[in-house]
């Protein structure tokens, strides 16, 4: 909801889901998340019409990662660490694959949110003096190579480097930038070999982001 929502402009509060076809609203009960595509057969109750495949597959996509991190950490503070960020992450994947924008509102909440781990040390050594100069490095590396690839990486990734370096600290992030370039690399010259894009295509880069962190927390921590 919140990544067809936010770019838009629209609140996430109110008013609630609604079918796009019959604009009937959708009850409590048809709008548990993964569960109720299956048992309404991915069409809406009131009209048919069929329900996007993207909300099922991010609900599972979202609901198996977070399982995954609850099996590694528990119900310890680095848990909520890791389901807050990636929260996050998938949440601008998405928007990013559909828009290639960084929405400032969620980069703010973020923000405010990286202060609130600070204090609570969600990360283990990482206090809200660590997260600023986390904030930095990866504001400043991201920066400088938005500045020498002449905008290819964006001003958004920039923004999100920033407040990511804010939950992570500096090493963590430098960490996380190395991997997503490797991935996104990995990834885009299978694109090319295989001819399905050229040079020239614009490629959203969050969804190597969240990767990155998503891989580097079952490897590293
Ligand atoms: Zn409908």
């Amino acid at each position: 909801m919140c990544i067809y929502r936010i770019p838009s402009g629209k609140s996430i509060i109110s008013p609630p889901s609604a079918c796009p076809k019959c604009k009937n609203f959708i009850k409590w009960y048809d709008n548990i998340p993964f569960l109720s595509f299956i048992l309404l057969k991915g069409r809406c109750r009131k009209c048919g019409n069929k329900i996007s495949l993207r909300y099922p597959i991010v609900e599972l996509l979202t609901g198996m990662l977070f399982i995954l991190f609850f099996l590694k950490f528990g119900l310890e503070k680095t848990y909520f660490f890791y389901i807050i960020i990636a929260g996050y992450l998938i949440t601008l994947a998405f928007i990013d694959i559909d828009k290639q924008i960084v929405p400032d509102e969620i980069i703010l909440l973020m923000i405010i949110t990286g202060f609130a781990a600070g204090i609570f040390e969600l990360r283990q050594g990482i206090n809200i003096f660590d997260g600023l100069i986390g904030a930095g490095a990866g504001g400043f590396i991201a920066l400088c190579l938005n500045y020498f690839s002449n905008g290819k990486m964006g001003e958004g990734d920039v923004k999100l480097f920033a407040a990511l370096g804010l939950f992570t600290g500096a090493r963590e992030i430098t960490g996380i930038m190395f991997y997503a370039f490797i991935i996104g690399g990995v990834f885009a010259a299978v694109l090319l070999a295989s001819g399905k894009s050229s040079r020239k295509d614009p490629v959203a880069f969050v969804p190597f982001i969240a990767a990155a962190f998503i891989l580097r927390a079952f490897i590293f921590h």
